[in-house]
């Protein structure tokens, strides 16, 4: 459930990225990804836990709107002052002060596709083999920090597809008779 910075194994066993991934490649992938998330959360019960102990829907999002935020610093960091070095931060911790069980899914989705933009221009502007620092990691160049976060993007969308969709139900079969609903399902 939880990413690591890099596989322990590639591709990883439980979404299917490989760290091969060419840094364009990575790019896309991110740059792809608000559509899909929007089906996938569109398609769930956002505020469910996809299993238990997990994180919901919801907070996969939000999860994904700071993993991006903090990727495009990171990114910035190592373009504009690669030798501050950029520090460490605790997921768990970020999603407690920053509420993502109390936050609108609706807006996550808003937030998501803003920072996707913001991280593919980012990603767009750095030479990938510019280096900077890394708190624990020690030496990571550009490319880890795209390849690390396209991995987080395909993660959790796979993650928040863990969560089972609704069955259709008697309330679209209703709609569907009474011709209000076009899109059931
Ligand atoms: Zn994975």
């Amino acid at each position: 459930m939880w990413v690591r910075w890099k596989p322990e194994h590639d591709p990883c066993p439980e979404c299917g990225f490989s760290w091969g991934i060419a840094v364009t490649g990575a790019v896309e992938l991110v740059r792809g990804s608000p559509a899909r998330y929007e089906e996938a959360v569109r398609g769930r019960d956002a505020t469910a836990p996809v299993l238990p102990g997990a994180w919901s829907p919801g907070q996969y999002l939000w999860h994904m709107v700071d993993v991006l935020r903090n990727g495009t610093e990171r990114l910035w960091t190592i373009g504009i002052d690669p030798e501050n070095g950029v520090p460490c931060w605790d997921e768990n911790e970020l999603a407690e002060v920053r509420s993502y069980d109390r936050q609108s899914v609706a807006v996550g989705l808003r937030a998501y596709e803003r920072s996707v933009t913001g991280w593919c221009e980012a990603a767009e502007e750095v030479r990938s083999d510019a280096l900077t620092v890394h708190a624990e990691l020690g030496t990571i160049s550009a490319s880890d920090v795209i390849r690390r976060n396209a991995h987080e993007c395909r993660h959790h969308l796979v993650d928040i597809q863990k969560a089972p969709v609704p069955e259709v139900g008697s309330w679209s079969d209703s709609e569907s008779r009474t011709g209000a609903a076009t899109d059931a399902g």
